[in-house]
């Protein structure tokens, strides 16, 4: 008995360590109810998951707690049928075709087709598992890119669908957009444009656990909740309030993925109304750019609407609304893309029905997709460059349009490749880039048009002085005309430390290849020449401040001198040297030799970089000639 428990004790640890925990069961409560005033949906959106309102009807859900909250208040809601309980829809399995739009996949299926995307187009994408959800399943994006497994300098932009299980038009929506976009590259310029100059990331379902709530094998059952019973697009950071439902481990997924990625532009879908509702939904203060969200909406409406003139009437007859002016919530997905992340996202109700018969599916396709595709050329417009230091390296900067942007609209650069968007409606504006540690720089008048890329790129610093200098195999004469920061040896030769074998002046040395008490040299002096052995050729590059001649008299004493050559250019020994005519007798460099009063020198110029032997009458200062400018 006691040996086999020695076997199955480990074996039931393994196994309750790999399954997932399971949620608690749960009752979901759909309902609708009236209200008096529509400021009582400030208090309500807290206690409950409002999911529409019209007129002084609304529609909401709620899990238990928040169905007993919900009971204290005078509401006399009446219960009504769960979307998710509705027909029964056909479903298509693995193996099944994916491209039969007029079934739902199951849960197997949905992860198959995925990544059939992939190994189909591996040129064009790849599928990410960004994290598992309470009860095991995955949330998936497709990136869909050229290039697509570099980061490259392109606008991110995102969509992501059914975060409320039982809105599934969205769903299917985005997985037959992942297929006509990869399916439609190599004929189709305006797929084209919008592949090679973004990077599209789709992730058709949000929220499995919700829309597999019945089981994977059907959408028959799907609830709007999570697994622990709770609104996932409640549970984000919230700038304007507090998230009314608890961080859940999607919720922290999807931050966890927003904080490794640089979105710009997104959208979030959902189903039992028609309407674009934009920023903000927390707040009714004005979104600084809701004027631009609105041309936004409106184009997606208007182009949705030359397939279907009724289409997303149900509710405005614009087709959009502001978020909060429809109902406030706290802890959308769509205020804590576009606060927290600086992104534009909106929300997009796309049909009345909650889950929608797989037989209007391909109708909801046919009315939006061409609307999805001009949602995101968006990302292909405005002002949009690159931040990038005098290197190249790019830099992590802020761009605001002066006179306009406030804390949350400002463009940040990816700091990985030092690009970034600022989407802004036609007209001329005042620019101002600031990095961190450097002055702003301000660019005026800058036009922005309709349809078109206006291009500003900044370099932030200046190259400092440097000096390359050429080391040959064996021994080299060498000095130094910029004094480095850190005049440390083993910091200035480090690019080359590998290939020295001995550096030394007329009184220290240093070694790398010998015991620390031989080495004497710790600081560079530019005062000196040096001789170096090197086991190869090879160029050491150093940067540092210029040394001035005029300021740097160097001093020789009577006989011979090792000393540097501080001019910038390559000088005449006779206009080099005419600080000390008086006093010069010989200079050499190797077997190159300048005798003053000889016709035929082998030494005639000097050049930075070197180092010569130098031999005077008398002490005296060597000043060379300062640079000309
Ligand atoms: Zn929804």
């Amino acid at each position: 008995m006691k040996d086999t428990m020695k076997y199955i004790l480990p074996l039931i640890l393994l196994i309750s360590i790999s399954l997932p925990v399971l949620a608690k069961d749960w009752t979901e409560y759909y309902f609708q109810f009236e209200i008096q005033d529509k400021s009582e949906l400030e208090f309500l959106t807290d206690i409950i998951s409002i999911a529409k309102v019209q007129g002084n009807v609304v529609w909401a859900f709620a899990n238990d707690e928040e169905w007993q909250a919900f009971q204290q208040l005078n509401y006399h809601p009446q219960l009504l049928q769960k979307p998710g309980y509705g027909i029964e829809q056909p479903m298509r399995d693995v193996g099944d075709s994916f491209r039969d739009w007029y079934t739902y996949p199951t849960y197997d299926a949905y992860v198959a087709q995925m990544y059939a995307f992939a190994s189909n187009y591996p040129n064009l994408c790849q599928i990410y598992d960004i994290g598992t959800t309470i009860n095991g399943r995955k949330i998936l994006f497709a990136k869909i890119s050229d290039n697509v497994s570099l980061h490259e300098a392109e606008p991110e932009v995102q969509y992501s669908a059914a975060i409320h299980g039982d809105e599934t038009c969205g769903y299917m929506t985005m997985l037959h957009l992942i297929d006509y976009l990869l399916s439609n590259y190599s004929t189709n310029p305006r797929i084209q444009n919008l592949i090679n100059n973004l990077e599209i990331w789709i992730n058709p379902l949000a929220n499995p656990d919700g829309t597999y709530y019945g089981g994977n094998n059907s959408v028959s059952g799907a609830r709007r909740y999570n697994a622990n019973g709770y609104d996932l697009n409640r549970s984000f950071p919230d700038h304007w309030g507090t998230p009314s439902a608890p961080t859940q481990t999607e919720t922290t997924i999807f931050t966890n993925f927003a904080n490794n990625h640089h979105f710009v532009l997104s959208a979030n879908f959902h189903g039992g109304t028609e309407v674009v509702n934009y920023p903000w939904d927390g707040t009714y203060t004005p979104h600084i750019d809701e004027n631009w969200f609105i041309d936004l909406s409106a184009d997606y409406v208007n182009t949705a609407r030359q397939v279907y003139s009724n289409y997303m009437t149900s509710l405005y007859s614009t087709g959009y609304t502001n978020g909060a002016d429809w109902y406030i919530i706290h802890g959308g997905r769509q205020d804590y893309f576009t606060y927290f992340h600086h992104c534009r996202e909106v929300t997009i109700e796309l049909s009345n029905t909650y889950i929608t018969p797989a037989t209007q599916l391909e109708n909801y396709w046919n009315y939006n997709y061409n609307s999805l595709l001009g949602y995101l050329e968006n990302a292909l417009y405005g002002l949009q460059g690159t931040v990038k230091d005098v290197y190249g390296n790019p830099l992590t900067a802020t761009i605001t349009v002066l006179g306009l942007d406030t804390v949350y609209s400002t463009a940040i650069t990816d700091p990985a490749c030092g690009d970034y968007i600022r989407m802004l409606l036609p007209g001329t504006y005042n620019v101002q880039i600031s990095v961190n540690g450097y002055e702003p720089q301000t660019f005026n008048n800058i036009v922005i048009t309709e349809g078109q890329k206006t291009t500003l790129n900044a370099v932030f610093g200046v190259i400092p002085p440097s000096q390359t200098l050429q080391l040959n195999a064996g021994w080299n004469l060498i000095s130094f005309n910029i004094q480095p920061n850190n005049l440390n040896i083993e910091s200035i030769l480090s690019p080359v430390m590998g290939n020295v074998i001995q550096i030394k002046n007329l009184k220290e040395s240093f070694h790398p290849g010998m015991d620390s008490y031989y080495n004497t040299i710790t600081n560079l002096d530019i005062t000196c020449g040096y001789w170096i052995k090197m086991n190869s050729s090879t160029s050491l590059y150093l940067e540092g401040t210029p040394i001035d001649p005029s300021t740097h008299p160097i001093n020789l004493k009577t006989g011979w001198n090792l000393v540097p050559y501080y001019p910038e250019n390559i000088l005449s020994v006779i206009s080099a040297l005419q600080s000390i005519t008086s006093y010069l007798q010989e200079v050499k460099y190797f077997n190159q030799v300048y005798i003053p009063e000889r016709i035929n020198n082998s030494l005639t110029q000097m050049e930075p970089g070197k180092g010569y032997w130098i031999r005077v009458l008398q002490d005296c200062n060597l000043i060379y000639p300062a640079a000309k400018n």
